[in-house]
C-alpha cells in the first residue's frame, strides 16, 4: 500500500480535564473519501480542528505526507496551505466580492500571479456554476451559492486534502443538493476528503470509508454498505435510528 496522505496516530485532544479526542488512529490514502459520523459532541469538529492545525493536541501524532507536522509550528504554516477547509458558516468577507475573496489566499499568502490566480479562480467557479456571480457580494447570493463560493476559495489553494465540516447543516433544504453535487464531483475528480456530514443518503453514495465516533474515539470503521446494513455497535444502530 502506497503512504498515506494523512496518518493520525493515537491523538489524544482535551479541553482542560474534559477529553475530547481519545486516542484517535486514523490513516487516509490519496484519493480517498472518509466521511466521519456520530452524535452531537462526539468530536468530529474537534478532530477536523486538529488534522488542520487549529487546535493544539496533547498527544499523538500527526503525519501529513510522510512528514510529522504535530508541533512543528514552521510546518504548519506550509502545510495550512495544503489543507483546505470548509465550515458550516461560510465565512466570507461581506466587504469582498467574489473573485476579491477567492484571490485573497492565492495573492496574499502564496504570492501567485494576478492573471494566474483568476484564471483559475474562474475556472473553478465557472466548474460550480457561479461564474456569472465573480463581481457580487456575498450578501447578493443564497446560503448554497455562498457555501459553493466557499468551497471555491479552499480548492483555488491547490489542496491535497478538503475537510468539510457540516458545511449544509445551515442551509435551507432546497440547497442542501447544490453543495453536495459539488462535493460529489469533487470526490469523482480524485480529491482526497475528509468529510462531516448528517446527510446518510450523501455519505454512502460519497464515502469509501465510513467511521462512526462516539465520545472522542472511533467505534467503527467500514465500508459505507457494512455500516448502513449492517452496523456493528448497539451505539451505531441507535444513531442510524434517527435518520431511518
Ligand atoms: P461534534 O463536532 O462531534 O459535535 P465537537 O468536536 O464540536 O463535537 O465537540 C466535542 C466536545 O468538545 C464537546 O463536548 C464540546 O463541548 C467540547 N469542545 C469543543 N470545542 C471546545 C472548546 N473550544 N472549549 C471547550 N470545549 C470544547
Ligand atoms: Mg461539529
Amino acid at each position: 500500500m502506497t503512504e498515506a496522505l494523512v496518518k493520525l496516530q493515537n491523538l489524544k485532544k482535551a479541553f482542560d480535564k474534559h477529553t475530547v479526542l481519545n486516542g484517535i488512529n486514523l490513516e487516509v490514502a490519496k484519493g480517498e473519501v472518509v466521511v466521519i459520523l456520530g452524535p452531537s459532541g462526539c468530536g468530529k469538529s474537534t478532530l477536523l480542528r486538529c488534522i488542520n492545525g487549529l487546535e493544539i493536541v496533547q498527544g499523538g501524532n500527526i503525519i501529513f505526507q510522510g512528514k510529522d507536522i504535530t508541533s512543528d509550528k514552521k510546518s504548519w504554516q506550509q502545510v495550512r496551505q495544503s489543507i483546505g477547509m470548509v465550515f458550516q458558516s461560510y465565512h466570507l468577507f461581506p466587504h469582498m466580492t467574489v473573485m476579491e475573496n477567492i484571490l485573497l489566499g492565492p495573492l496574499k499568502v502564496q504570492k501567485r500571479s494576478k492573471a494566474e490566480a483568476t484564471a483559475d479562480a474562474e475556472r473553478l467557479l465557472d466548474r460550480v456554476g457561479l461564474l456569472s456571480k465573480k463581481d457580487a457580494y456575498p450578501r447578493q447570493l443564497s446560503g448554497g451559492q455562498q457555501q459553493r463560493i466557499a468551497i471555491v476559495r479552499a480548492l483555488c489553494m491547490y489542496p491535497e486534502v478538503m475537510l468539510f465540516d457540516e458545511v449544509t447543516a445551515a442551509l435551507d433544504p432546497e440547497m442542501v443538493k447544490e453543495v453536495l453535487d459539488v462535493m460529489l464531483d469533487l470526490a469523482k475528480q480524485g480529491m482526497t476528503m475528509l468529510i462531516v456530514t448528517h446527510e446518510m443518503n450523501f455519505a454512502r453514495a460519497v464515502a469509501d470509508r465510513i467511521i462512526f465516533m462516539d465520545q472522542g474515539e472511533i467505534r467503527e470503521m467500514a465500508s459505507p454498505d457494512e455500516f448502513f446494513t449492517n452496523p456493528q455497535s448497539e451505539r451505531a444502530q441507535q444513531f442510524l435510528n434517527q435518520f431511518f
